[in-house]
């Protein structure tokens, strides 16, 4: 936390400097250590021999689907095998368990529906964590007793948010998580009984809460309110606002990296931390844009060593700013982080009031042998979901029915919400916008 803090008076050279530093001990970290690597960047040239000279744009880049497919060779630590993760997250559904009890594991299915994997091991981790409190959460510490840190969000697995919001309070207080997939009523109970000092979440749940609170439902009084996962828009944040007498902050996190950027004092910029990534703006053809025009995130991540991230194609639309925020911080901002906006899915329940499903339940749903698939709302309380199965057929189905029978049973909408499961080969993106969609509700 020290260094970090450090970092933040840096000139902008010096943070270059660092980031180089950092990126070469990464870079000679992967060609030692990981198969995959050495022979993806043996056949562009790049060898142990040579990497003085080589920066990051020489590098080819990654996707999600290339780490998956050689997930074993991909890692650096070779007790690390894709099975064995996946049957670690089959049995264990609680975020803080860690597995072979030093590695935080991380899935997610993302909006694009292919499930992925991302392994920290105790010292990544540590990183993540110090950013998260010297730059994120930054408590009012309170002396006479410990600070209450509550989440909203998906909570019953390991997920990022629930997995990253739930280490806090180890450090200095206590924690509670508020599963989004929970009724609206538990939520609220739940919530006002803990009067949490750190309300965090995805944006959708917190303003979620604020409108709870504008209709007198629950009064609580956070001192410091986290948005990340889901866009924070201009009236949410503004219901928000009201609803707690506080400005939101928003903080940019996927299971890519937990802490990616932040918004400073000013509360306009999310300042993206350079000191532990790299971020790069490219077109379709993966070229860098000029500063300041939108293009796709490439990200490379500085602290995990154990599986490194080196210019991995997220699937987000950035614009990176090069001038000065007008804060004291030297890192460069990010605007127009589009993030995708998934639908909730709106169904009736038994006793015929209307209940929702969040969209990130699905965006981060994880079974086994499920590769990728895609949610159709066929009627009112129907729902149709396409699935690429990989393993197993009839085993792989019958966790999905599991897995969403949870779900329901969580909302109390298992008593009416009809699931039909469909095996396909292939889930074409959607004709109009060319674009991979994970929820369709029904129309009207
Ligand atoms: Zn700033």
């Amino acid at each position: 936390m020290l260094a970090l803090k450090k970092a933040e008076c840096f000139s902008v050279e010096q943070l270059q400097n660092l980031q180089t530093k950092r990126f070469k001990n990464l870079l000679r970290h992967v060609l030692k250590y990981s198969r995959f690597y050495q022979s993806y960047y043996k056949k562009h040239g790049i060898t142990l021999d040579n990497l003085e000279n080589i920066s990051v744009i020489d590098l080819p880049p990654i996707s999600k689907e290339i780490m998956m497919d050689n997930y074993d060779d991909f890692v650096c630590d070779r007790f690390l095998k894709r099975k064995k993760i996946e049957e670690f997250l089959s049995s264990s559904k609680e975020p803080r368990e860690k597995y072979r009890n030093s590695y935080t594991v991380i899935h997610t299915s993302g909006s694009c529906g292919t499930i992925s994997l991302f392994v920290y091991g105790p010292d990544d981790w540590a990183v993540i964590k110090a950013l998260l409190v010297a730059r994120v959460v930054k408590p009012n510490i309170h002396f006479l007793r410990r600070i209450k840190v509550s989440f909203i969000g998906a909570t019953d697995g390991h997920y990022a948010g629930v997995s990253l919001a739930s280490e806090v309070p180890r450090v200095f207080g206590r924690f509670l998580p508020l599963s989004i997939n929970s009724p609206l009523e538990t939520i609220d109970q739940k919530s006002d009984a803990f009067h949490p000092d750190v309300l965090s979440g995805y944006s959708s749940g917190i303003h979620l809460l604020s409108q709870e609170q504008l209709k007198g439902n629950i009064t609580i009084r956070p001192e410091r309110i986290i948005c990340t996962s889901d866009p924070l828009t201009f009236e949410m944040r503004n219901t928000i606002k009201q609803a707690f007498g506080r400005e939101p902050v928003n903080f940019y996190a996927g299971s890519e990296s937990l802490t990616m950027a932040a918004q400073c004092e000013r509360h306009e910029n999310l300042h993206l931390f350079t000191d532990w990534h790299i971020f790069e703006a490219v077109d379709d053809d993966l070229r860098p844009v000029a500063a300041g025009t939108p293009g796709n995130l490439l990200l490379t991540n500085l602290y995990n060593y154990t599986q490194p991230l080196i210019r991995y194609q997220m699937h987000d639309e950035v614009v990176i700013n090069e001038q000065p925020c007008g804060c004291r911080l030297p890192f460069p901002t990010i605007r127009n982080l589009a993030g995708r906006q998934e639908e909730f899915l709106w169904f009736d329940t038994a006793e015929g009031k209307p209940d929702y499903l969040h969209p990130i339940v699905l965006v981060e749903l994880f079974v086994a042998g499920l590769k990728k698939f895609q949610v159709i709302q066929t009627q009112r309380n129907e729902m149709l979901m396409k699935v690429i199965i990989d393993g197993n057929k009839e085993a792989v189905l019958a966790a999905i029915r599991q897995r969403m029978n949870e779900i329901f049973l969580g909302k109390k909408l298992d008593k009416t919400v009809k699931l039909n499961l469909e095996v396909v080969e292939y889930i074409p993106n959607d004709p109009k916008t060319g674009k991979y969609k994970l929820i369709i509700p029904l129309k009207n």
